[in-house]
């Protein structure tokens, strides 16, 4: 039956059938009589606009409805449903117990205690209400500050139990310090009271309150003087103090130096909460900033990359190695980044210069055909005026010469300016090219400039996205090790700069012969790992077989020279409560194996 024999039949059974002729009835039974299959059309449009009237106030919410909305744009259900299911996975977490919170800080608030008044609590809870917008920091921190508050009331408690004379005491210890709390930190622990150290030189015995004075010497004048180096002050009074420690000979001058320490402990106490203070300050004008630069920059990829491993970096506890790294990744990019703004300032100069040129061009040419105008307006009037035919000619002659004049003169100005369009041409070609190198250099920050595989950092972000699919699915992952064999042999025959080529190149077969979902990434030096979705461990082999196949079929070529490139691989399949890095550990086990046993083969961990 062809189609409108088709749509015949179908309007006649409707009405037989006495069936509403809607598109949908319609559509229906039209498949049904065609025998072809219901497609539904992707409802893209409606999505957008459900997407649209999403809310987008705090990182995460944008973060989620960035997530969707490329899935809507891919037209994608399976990126939907995984967006969806994070989402319900976030929100189904214990929601924080507010209540109990609030009533524990009520009476908290309350209590007396002899350490810290209603007041000074007060302060520091309005720290903590002013330095935390979100809820789940908030409630956090809240809990923070309620613990070092029970700490503190723990030992007023059980030291009151001492002497009057230690209780006496006590009441000039400073304030436990709170913005510890309030940083997101766990509390330190709490200084020893002047009650315990007070009493201390009089039970040790002489070399070893000796060397306890050292110590603490040695302690004011390096760590303590170091962490101070922005408060000259207290910074000067450590070393005095570690000098005085030094000088503490008697009863009298180790009770003085204790006093001076006591003093000197409770100003420390500022000072570090003044620390704090900043630097979690700091960190949220650093977060502020970042948003902010992510909104402005939506449409421009040039700086996605490095916004995310920023991001990312800030909102986890800081850590040097951490920081030291993206430091050190964000170096190359930025410098390549130099390199392409540089030259995509020129292209756009050559396209402001060319314009420029251009209208000058014009400006030329209607003047000359301004003087064209006047010359023939002075001929006609001549011509009017002729007469004899001798006169006439004349007159004719000059008409010539300038028509001819004004006709290459446009000629030459239509040539230049055709040239000039396909420059102006050229040179956006140039500018879109640099931006987009320009965005792809921010995404280096992930990947291996040379060979453009995932570096390490995009490989544990990778590992961490696989596994946890993986895990949510209940599947199977796969971990491929492969390391090129002899590579050392290839440097120190052809050179560094072949070697680097032939990384190039087994990136590249590796990369095309791998399927889509498969991941690869630089490991090391001449190391890779390939990670394989929903793969069994007997695929997982095969499949890497099959890449060791085509590396063979498809030569390195070093100046027009076939060079046969093989390496050695490990595959491990992820244990169902292994740690993605055990796994790659097992692999690199069966990759020695591999090498072992004579290289250019796959071996199953
Ligand atoms: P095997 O078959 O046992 O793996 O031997 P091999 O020579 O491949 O292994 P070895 O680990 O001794 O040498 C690896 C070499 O890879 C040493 C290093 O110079 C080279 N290499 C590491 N990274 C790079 C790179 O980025 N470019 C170049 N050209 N060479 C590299
Ligand atoms: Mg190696
Ligand atoms: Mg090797």
């Amino acid at each position: 039956m062809n189609p409108s024999e088709t749509a015949r039949e179908t309007l006649k059974r409707l009405s037989l059938q006495r069936t509403p002729p809607t598109p949908d009835n319609y559509r229906a039974l039209y498949n049904e009589i065609a025998g072809t299959a219901i497609t539904e059309d992707f409802p893209e449009k409606s999505l957008k606009a459900l997407v649209g009237s999403l809310p987008r106030n705090t990182p995460e919410q944008l973060r989620f409805v960035r997530q969707i909305e490329s899935a809507v744009s891919d037209k994608n259900w399976k990126s939907l449903n995984t967006a969806l299911s994070d989402l319900l996975i976030k929100t189904a977490a214990e929601p924080p117990n507010w209540s109990a919170l609030i009533r524990d800080l009520l009476t908290r608030l309350e209590a007396r205690q002899a350490d810290l008044t209603p007041a000074r609590k007060r302060e520091a809870l309005d720290h903590v209400l002013a330095a935390s917008a979100a809820p789940d920091l908030l409630h956090t921190r809240l809990q923070g500050l309620l613990k070092t508050w029970s700490q503190s009331a723990g030992q007023e408690s059980s030291l009151a139990a001492g002497a009057t004379a230690a209780a006496e005491d006590l009441a000039a210890v400073p304030p436990a310090p709170t913005l510890d709390a309030a940083a997101g930190h766990p509390p330190a622990a709490p200084a020893p009271t002047p009650a315990q150290t007070a009493t201390r030189p009089a039970d040790l015995t002489k070399g070893t309150s000796g060397e306890l004075l050292d110590l603490l010497a040695q302690l004011l004048e390096s760590a303590i003087s170091t962490v101070l180096a922005d408060n000259a002050e207290l910074g000067t009074e450590a070393v005095r103090l570690a000098a005085a420690a030094r000088a503490a000979i008697n009863a009298d001058s180790i009770a003085a130096f204790i006093a001076d320490l006591k003093r000197f402990s409770y100003r420390l106490n500022f000072a570090v909460e003044d620390q704090a203070e900043l630097k979690s300050g700091l960190l949220h004008l650093l977060h502020l900033i970042i948003d902010n630069i992510n909104e402005l920059v939506l449409d421009d990829q040039s700086l996605q990359g490095q916004i995310a491993v920023v991001l990312e970096l800030v909102s986890q506890p800081l850590n040097l190695r951490r920081l030291d790294d993206v430091e050190r990744r964000m170096k190359d990019v930025i410098y390549k980044q130099s390199a392409l703004k540089k030259s995509l300032l020129d292209a756009k100069d050559q396209i402001k210069q060319m314009l420029a040129s251009f209208i000058d061009r014009l400006a030329d040419l209607s003047e000359s055909t301004g003087d064209y105008h006047d010359k023939i307006e002075r001929c006609a009037d001549q011509i009017s005026k002729a007469h004899d035919i001798a006169d006439l000619s004349a007159v004719l002659g000059e008409v010539m010469r300038e028509t001819r004049l004004i006709q290459l003169n446009a000629q030459r100005s239509r040539d230049e300016l055709m040239q000039m369009r396909s420059r102006v041409g050229a040179a956006e070609r140039e500018i879109e090219r640099l931006q987009d190198e320009l965005a792809s250099a921010s995404q280096m920050v992930r990947h291996d400039p040379l060979t453009g595989a995932l570096n390490r950092k995009g490989m544990d972000d990778a590992l961490d996205t696989e596994v946890g699919r993986t895990r949510r699915h209940h599947g199977k992952l796969c971990l491929a090790l492969l390391d090129i064999d002899n590579f050392k042999k290839l440097n120190d025959t052809l050179g560094h700069a072949a070697g680097d080529a032939a990384l190039v190149h087994l990136a590249k077969v590796v990369h095309e012969a791998i399927r889509p979902e498969d991941t690869l990434a630089r490991y090391g030096g001449e190391e890779f790992v390939v990670i394989l979705p929903d793969t069994p461990l007997e695929a997982a082999v095969g499949a890497m077989v099959r890449v060791q196949r085509e590396l063979t079929r498809r030569f390195f070529l070093n100046n027009n020279e076939k060079v046969l490139i093989t390496f050695s691989c490990g595959v491990a399949e992820l244990g169902v409560d292994e740690e993605a890095m055990a796994a790659i550990q097992r692999a690199d086990g069966a990759m020695y194996l591999a090498k072992r046993a004579g290289k250019n083969r796959v071996l199953a961990a």
